[in-house]
Parts: C-alpha cells; structure tokens; sequence
C-alpha cells in the first residue's frame, strides 16, 4: 500500500466492521476500521464520487497518521492526522489512477475547503483548534491540499524523508515539527 512506502503497516490485519446506520462516519483504529453502513454498505456510488473508496483510503491512512503518530493536544496538531490522511489518500488515488486521480482528489478538497471555510473567521493552519465554524475543512481539506503542494514544491523525497523520520520518531508535532524535518 502506498502509505507503507514510509514505514512499512505494523500490524498483520487490517478489517472493516460495518454498523448499523444510525451514524454516518468510519473511524480508523489500529487494524480495525468500524464503517457505517450509511456511507459504504448501503450507498450506491455516484459514477465518478469513489465516496467508499476515499473515506477508507482515509480512514487506513490513519493507521500511520494517528495511531503511530499521534498529535499533541494543541492548536494545529490534528493537521499531522487529519490533513496526512488526506493527502495519503491523494497519494492512494494517484497509484491506481496515475497523476489525474491525485490531481482530481486535490481539486475536490480544494473545492470543499472553498464551500466551507470562514473567510470572516478563518485562523492560520496552526492556530486551529476546532472550537469554530470553518474549522474542520480547513484541518481536513486545507491540511491535505497544503501537504500536497509542500510534496510538489520540496518534492517527494523531502517529503517521503520528513514523513519517515516523523513515523520512526513516533513524533508529535509538538517535538517534531513536518516543516522542519523536512526542510532541503
Ligand atoms: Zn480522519
């Protein structure tokens, strides 16, 4: 799997439990993913959406960006997970689907973090703590959409490096910052 590329997956399964459809969300904890039915199971897929596809891309990607790096409790750390997943999921996306699907992964989270940020209130990427509207598409969709353009700014070996020492650290953000373990 592409995430695997900086620290190879640690444990020796990874399963999808499927929930009823009272909630509608996945939630990746280390080798088990619990998956409503709601947004997988039952769904059927838009032509073109790959909705499935993307929030368990997301939700395995936490294996590494979460559950092997776990962010410090203040503002910005859940960046190093949430905005990690993100991109590991662009990353997945350009595996399969060659440059194009990475390229339209980005565009679609760019378009997501424009419908919903908060110009009027909307704090730098460190200073997010989720305590306000407009705060979660910035950790989420701004954070991924950011990572990809440090990978094609600082290029992927920077950024392959920068995320295997994060993950052979088991770092924080707090001790560890990406931008500076990265930096050329
Ligand atoms: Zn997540």
């Amino acid at each position: 799997m592409v995430f695997g590329v900086v620290r190879p997956y640690p444990w020796k399964e990874l399963k999808i439990s499927e929930f009823p459809a009272l909630e509608a969300y996945a939630q990746g904890f280390p080798t088990n993913i619990p998956f409503s039915e709601s947004i997988g199971f039952l769904i059927e897929e838009v032509p073109g959406s790959s909705l499935t596809m993307m929030v368990t891309a997301h939700e395995a990607a936490h294996q590494w960006w979460g559950n092997i790096v776990t962010p410090g409790k203040f503002p910005g750390a859940n960046i190093l997970s949430e905005g990690m997943a993100h991109f590991s999921t662009a990353l997945l996306f350009e595996q399969l689907r060659g440059p194009r699907g990475r390229i339209e992964f980005l565009k679609r989270i760019e378009e997501r973090y424009d419908n919903n940020r908060r110009v009027d209130s909307e704090r730098p990427l460190v200073r997010i703590d989720g305590s306000k509207d407009g705060d979660t598409t910035v950790t989420y969709d701004k954070g991924g959409w950011v990572f990809g353009w440090c990978c094609a700014t600082w290029g992927a070996s920077a950024a392959s490096r920068g995320s295997a020492i994060s993950l052979g650290r088991r770092a924080t953000a707090q001790t560890s910052p990406f931008s500076r373990i990265t930096s050329p």
